[in-house]
């Protein structure tokens, strides 16, 4: 089948390639030309492990191709997927990209008499695809629902690990506004082996929310026990997680061999979630609780607990070095909100360098990814040292706070904080240090949950 992408992000490109593997013939379409050059040279526009050289395949196989020309290739294109940004803005969806992309969709459906699937992949709100994108695609056609199809597809993969989710999904859920729409949609995904569940739209919009806030809530309800924990001075939150971890019900015994799902990764204390996906999407769930008169309190608490979850951090520095952090040099180990990904939108290292240079401190950060080409424009402070190796970062530091897990820092001995350091203070936000061999070696220890 051809198929149009309309956006080539994180989610648009990967599902792109996947579908080009498939056998299917793709274009994807972006409004950022920059994206689209990098694209049609083979390299992906953002940092994603494995995936410039399957594009490089699909392309010399001319099975992708990228354009910012949305008009001609959904005139020649069967199904148009909508993989758009919707960020929060002031606690709301944002919506205006999805419109703008609808529109112009709606548009190219009226110059054309083939049946044609319209499909929202975008994470979006109960009631956006059902309503405002049918509206915008019926007024600007000029065609009922019927004459085109309409479904939503929601997105699972998690950045990092994107190709790998996307090439095995673990589930497809397809919401479809009539039966019609729904099946010939599915018919791009015949070859793949996995459920597929048909439902309505609403209903697919809400599994993304409720998948996302979930895995939220587990991460900030292991980040509440970790503050108990630190509080009482005597509990190490990573042994109370070892302890609960071996419940047979959270890693089942499959012969002799312990089973240690992918969730428990959510169930441990760190330093608070971030990216482009769990921040905004529950707060835009809560909003729509809200919104429908319904009072979401525990997932109010899930993002307060969040807020606040990075200063932890601070606690720690004023516990080691006084309260005055005024011309003390803290080094910041990664900056993206997690390993394996160049992405740092709603990082907690942005939280952290905030508040540390609000309270007159020198930040010099380091990380693997995240600033190959030039300052990244989240990071809004350019008094930030953002150093080339993790070595200059923290050359006479006072402290260390290791932000991401990165495999780069894993590898670190106390030792190198010792030799390079001021202050031999290291701050681990998400506990890949062994507390004792650390101290034993004169390291000043603190960490998440400690
Ligand atoms: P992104 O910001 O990386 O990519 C969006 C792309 O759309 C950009 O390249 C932008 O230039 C392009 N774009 C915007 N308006 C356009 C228009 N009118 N025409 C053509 N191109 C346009 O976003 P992303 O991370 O890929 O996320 C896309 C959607 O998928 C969001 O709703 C997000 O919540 C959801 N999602 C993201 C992830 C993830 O891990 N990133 C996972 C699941 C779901």
């Amino acid at each position: 089948m051809t198929i149009t992408i309309v956006g080539s992000g994180y989610v648009g490109l990967t599902t792109a390639v996947w579908l080009a593997t498939l056998g299917h013939k793709v274009y994807c379409v972006d409004n950022n030309q920059d994206k689209v050059s990098k694209i049609q040279k083979g390299e992906a526009p953002f940092y994603e492990p494995g995936l410039d050289e399957l594009l490089k395949k699909v392309l010399k196989r001319g099975l992708l191709s990228a354009t910012d020309n949305l008009e001609e290739s959904v005139l020649f294109s069967d199904i148009t997927i909508i993989a758009v940004g919707t960020p929060t803005t002031n606690g709301k969806i944002d919506l205006t990209a999805i419109k703008v992309a609808t529109k112009a969709i709606a548009k190219v459906l009226r110059k054309t008499n083939k049946y044609h699937v319209v499909v929202v992949k975008s994470t979006v709100l109960p009631g956006v695809t059902g309503e405002t994108v049918k509206t915008i695609l019926e007024k600007y056609s000029r065609k009922a629902v019927g004459e085109f199809g309409l479904c939503m597809n929601p997105e699972f993969m998690r950045e990092g690990k994107a190709l790998e989710d996307t090439l095995n999904p673990d589930r497809l859920v397809i919401g479809q506004i009539d039966e019609k729409s729904g099946s010939e949609f599915a018919k791009i995904y015949k070859k793949v082996v996995t459920p597929k569940i048909f439902t309505n739209l609403w209903t697919a919009e809400m599994i993304k929310y409720t998948a996302n806030a979930l895995l939220a809530t587990l991460i900030s309800f292991s980040n509440e026990i970790a503050r108990i924990s630190e509080t009482t001075g005597k509990i190490d939150a990573v042994d109370v997680w070892k302890g609960v971890h071996l419940d047979k019900r959270l890693s089942p015994q499959v012969g002799k061999t312990r089973i240690r799902p992918g969730v428990l990764g959510y169930i441990f204390s760190g330093i608070g979630f971030g990216g482009s996906c769990f921040p905004k999407d529950i707060k835009a769930l809560v909003n729509y609780a809200d919104e429908i008169g319904v009072e979401a309190s525990l997932i109010k608490s899930v993002i307060e607990i969040n807020k606040t979850q990075p200063y932890r951090a601070i606690k720690f520095l004023k516990d080691v070095l006084g309260k005055d952090l005024n011309n003390k040099k803290i080094a910041i180990l990664g900056l993206t909100f997690k390993a394996d990904t160049d992405d740092i939108r709603e990082s907690p290292a942005l939280v952290i360098i905030d508040r540390l240079l609000g309270e007159g401190a020198r930040v010099s950060c380091h990380d693997p990814r995240a600033y190959k080409e030039g300052f990244p424009r989240e990071l809004k402070n350019p008094q930030v040292v953002l150093a080339q190796s993790i070595q200059e970062a923290i050359r006479n530091a006072d402290a260390v706070v290791l932000v991401t897990d990165w495999n780069e820092y894993k590898k670190l001995k106390p030792k190198y904080f010792k030799e390079n350091m001021k202050l031999p203070v290291v701050i681990d936000g998400r506990r890949i240090y062994d507390k004792d061999v650390f101290t034993n070696a004169g390291v000043i220890y603190k960490g998440i949950g400690l």
